[in-house]
């Protein structure tokens, strides 16, 4: 047994970013300035789209983009519901209905054909979600929008190197909108990022995330002179520090080193779980590049005498830190009080939500946690 417990998606923070984050401290700008605005250029340049906006979160990030296309209240987005909360309620926030919409059962990504099927008068855009960073089917998902005029919104929240076909997530609908939480690949404790080739949408994002006051009002207190500002909009209070951005600037760059680190980690899990009455990962898609953000394994309840909720349990008390993603959206009480989804709704999304199981994934664990997680599944699925 561990003498500690294995925290479930904690970061890897090493020596330069505690630096950066100090030096920020002692150069007395904590606010948006300097060091996000490096952030944001850093981005731009890592995803190749003409503007990158540093938010506080990625909830923000869709929020915003959602705000850009003006959605009226009885417009609708379709959204997976197969996904965090954060997804839908951006579309709410939005004044708009979110459409929710079942996954593939073996990669937990949205079903194209079920968008088809979902798609109204009303429809105005589309939220794809990169799940645990393998690509939706983009092709698919972008020649429905483009048949029925809809804007596409993609999350990808766990996607930060996710590639389709050659590009990078993100850049292929109107807006990529990423998060730096805790747990995600890499991490500003909380923050995001929103993506876009479009000069009007960047404009505005800039203007709402930042109180509805003019462009570049976070400078008004440099040293090039006070400069009043306008407010143009009702904004919201939605910048990144440069605390945070501390962090990003020197987490970005060792992305790549901690992605292959996740996926060493992934093929291991893989090799050892393969003969287990659980079902693994599905191959990567071909042409397609996997972020590794979640191993998550689906338990096979109906081969074993376990459900999902004991073996949750039984890995904690061995003192793994296990996560749980998702319990589909349309079971959680307030969108079945709200829009009248129940059980049965969606039958891929409530097969994995009763079957899947997040094991830990960080780059910052070595070899004996590793271990210490295959040992314990299978202490557990004996
Ligand atoms: C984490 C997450 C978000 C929200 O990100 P925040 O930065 O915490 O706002 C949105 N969508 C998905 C799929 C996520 O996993």
């Amino acid at each position: 047994m561990r003498d500690d417990f294995l925290i479930f998606g904690s970061p890897f923070i090493e020596q330069p970013e505690i630096d950066e984050v100090v030096d920020t401290l002692k150069s007395g700008w904590l606010g948006t300035g300097p060091k996000v605005a490096q952030f944001e250029l850093l981005f731009k340049e890592y995803t190749g789209s003409k503007y990158a906006l540093a938010l506080n979160s990625c909830t923000a990030a869709l929020h915003l983009s959602l705000l850009t296309l003006n959605l009226k209240s009885d417009d609708e987005v379709i959204v997976p519901t197969m996904t965090f909360s954060a997804t839908a309620n951006a579309v709410i926030h939005s004044g708009a209905n979110p459409v929710f919409v079942d996954c593939e059962k073996r990669t937990s990504n949205i079903d194209p054909k079920d968008i088809r099927k979902k798609v109204t008068s009303k429809t105005k855009a589309i939220i794809p979600v990169h799940f645990a960073g393998r690509p939706c089917d983009m092709d698919e998902i972008m020649s429905i929008a483009k048949e029925y005029d809809l804007k596409v919104i993609e999350d990808c929240a766990h996607a930060i190197e996710t590639e389709y076909k050659g590009n990078k997530a993100g850049t292929i609908g109107a807006f990529g909108c990423f998060s730096f939480y805790v747990t995600k690949n890499i991490v500003t404790g909380e923050g995001g990022m929103v993506i876009t080739d479009n000069e009007a949408y960047a404009d505005k994002i800039k203007i709402l995330g930042l109180h509805g006051m003019t462009k570049d009002a976070w400078k008004r207190f440099g040293d090039e002179g006070y400069k009043h500002y306008q407010v143009v909009h009702a904004g919201y209070k939605y910048n990144m520090m440069d605390i945070q951005a501390a962090i990003g600037i020197h987490q970005l760059p060792r992305i790549e080193i901690y992605r292959k680190r996740r996926q060493q980690i992934w093929d291991t899990y893989n090799e050892a779980f393969q003969d287990l009455p659980v079902i693994i990962p599905e191959k990567n898609q071909k042409n397609t590049k996997h972020a590794y953000h979640l191993y998550t394994l689906l338990i096979d309840i109906d081969q074993i005498n376990i459900t999902r909720d004991q073996f949750l349990n039984e890995m904690t008390k061995r003192r793994i830190g296990v996560g749980v993603h998702y319990i589909a959206l349309h079971l959680h009480p307030y969108y079945q009080k709200s829009y009248g989804y129940k059980r049965g709704d969606f039958p891929n999304s409530e097969w994995v939500s009763d079957r899947t199981v997040s094991l830990p994934l960080s780059a910052k664990l070595n070899d004996n946690d590793v271990q210490d997680v295959i040992d314990a599944v299978k202490d557990i699925i004996k």
